[in-house]
């Protein structure tokens, strides 16, 4: 679909809409006036008014919208928010019905209610943000507010110079078949996991040193993956020792490991997590279904899950996250219902709800596997939250996915006072989070709302292969986070 941008160049924002608002319509940038289907987006600036306007042709039927703010009181934010309003509502008259999230297209949907709580305003002026300015609709705006909330109550607890570590270990047992992450199968030969190790523990030396020559405190952290339990028993407390003896951890508010798979869990894994201080852990069943399981090509079953959290409980590990996705093959609306009641009814500190998103990558794109319909997954998602609040559970931190079908989003959900602070330092971009390992990604926010990010080379091999290139990175992040380019 073409667009056609006219005294303007924000356009970052009108195509992420329009991508989203269209998403079967391939983007055609237009670089001038064209006959027929698409879309133009243009800013007039006058003495007093600065006017957006869009239109939008489809199969020969033409819908615009106008937007007004007034000269003088013209920022980046308020001119781009025009232009999005404006687009939105030439373009509602095409759409089915009005899309859950309105204009807001990105995957962190809860940042401009947050924005506003940080600012000063109340929560009612932060839901009329969401309602009235970018047209969210009730619902999902009852999921957002909590959530920044939330977050509200996290950055409250960071001072400057705080900073949150992530550690990936992007190996599993085996591939599962929605999988899109980069995770490596590698059976049973933890061996194979040696020079992964071996170079991560020199990234972390290096990133000691340098939280402490740059005084940066690590308010928290996480190893995640993969399934960094993929890792031995020997390894993990290998890698947990030198993330003691490297870091100082004085004042780190939570340690979390993701365990994710049960057949990666055993008591002798657990209780090195618990020796060294580990108190956040997760179990993801993804489903309790043994079809839906199998057809995931995920090798256990509801009862090893069941199996796994008893071993965690008698670790003496308090808190931990199951997560599910609503949508996997073979699944429906009952059997969805069935694990959140299983899951629900142990009463983990958080269950994160995911929808499925198949990204380039996971071999279910090539399986000719049945998928619940979108509004199957509706049902799931509507259930989920319904059940997940009367059982005094909140959301917490959400955010939405390219690919993802319909206008859903994954929503984690705590009782009181219990959640993951990670999390929401990592969603809401609430600080830098600095990144080891392959495929880890490290950010850094910067003054104005943008964004750097410092990549490490996506797979194992090349990550090993460039450490050096990988070390001298970690310097350039801390001075960027220091105000350096
Ligand atoms: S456990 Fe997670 S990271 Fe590992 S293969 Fe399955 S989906 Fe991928």
């Amino acid at each position: 679909m073409k667009l056609y941008l006219l005294g303007h160049e924000d356009r970052y924002c009108v195509e992420q809409l329009q991508l989203s608002l269209f998403p079967d319509r391939p983007m055609e940038p237009a670089d001038g006036p064209f006959e027929g289907d698409g879309a133009v987006s243009s800013l007039h600036r006058g003495k007093t008014w600065i006017t957006a306007s869009a239109s939008i042709t489809l199969n020969g039927t033409t819908h615009r919208a106008v937007r007004r703010l007034r000269a003088e009181e013209e920022t980046v934010r308020l001119r781009r928010r025009a232009l999005q309003q404006s687009y939105y509502l030439a373009a509602l008259p095409f759409l089915p019905e009005p899309p859950p999230w309105g204009a807001l297209a990105g995957v962190r949907p809860t940042k401009l209610s947050t924005a506003c709580l940080l600012s000063g305003g109340t929560p009612e002026a932060a839901e009329k943000l969401l309602r009235q300015v970018y047209f969210v609709t009730p619902e999902r705006a009852k999921l957002a507010l909590p959530c920044s909330l939330a977050t509200v109550e996290t950055a409250a607890l960071l001072e400057p110079g705080d900073v949150s570590l992530y550690i990936g270990i992007p190996y599993c047992p085996t591939r599962c078949a929605y999988c899109s992450f980069v995770s490596r199968g590698v059976g049973r030969d933890t061996q194979a996991l040696e020079p992964y190790l071996e170079g991560l523990l020199k990234e972390l030396e290096v990133t000691g040193k340098l939280l402490e020559s740059f005084h940066r405190r690590v308010r928290t952290l996480y190893i995640g993956g993969g399934t960094p339990t993929t890792l031995s028993a020997g390894q993990l407390s290998r890698l947990l020792e030198n993330t003691r003896s490297r870091l100082d951890l004085g004042g780190c508010l939570e340690f979390t490991v993701e365990a994710g798979r049960p057949d990666t869990i055993d008591p002798e894994k657990l209780e090195v997590l618990k020796a060294w201080g580990v108190d956040r852990i997760s179990v993801n069943p993804q489903s309790m279904e043994d079809p839906v399981l199998a057809a995931c090509g995920r090798p256990h079953r509801g009862a090893d899950i069941l199996r796994a959290w008893e071993q965690v409980r008698a670790a003496g590990i308090s808190a931990v996250n199951m997560d599910l996705i609503a949508g996997l093959p073979g699944d429906s609306p009952e059997g969805f219902r069935r694990s959140l009641d299983t899951v629900a009814a142990l009463r983990p500190a958080n269950i994160t709800v995911h929808t499925l998103a198949l990204k380039k990558g996971a071999d279910l794109l090539s399986h000719s596997q049945p998928r619940p319909d979108a509004q199957a997954v509706a049902q799931m998602v509507r259930y989920a939250g319904q059940a997940l609040s009367g059982l005094g559970y909140s959301p917490y931190y959400l955010y939405r996915q390219k690919y993802m079908s319909g206008s859903f989003e994954n929503v984690g959900w705590t009782l009181p006072g219990q959640a993951c602070r990670y999390n929401i330092c990592m969603m809401e971009e609430l600080h830098p989070i600095v990144s080891l390992g392959g495929g880890a990604m490290s950010k850094v926010p910067l003054p104005g709302g943008a964004l750097r990010r410092f990549p490490n080379p996506k797979y194992p091999e090349q990550y090993l292969a460039s450490l050096d290139r990988v070390l001298e990175q970690k310097a350039a992040l801390f001075s960027c986070m220091e105000g350096g380019l």
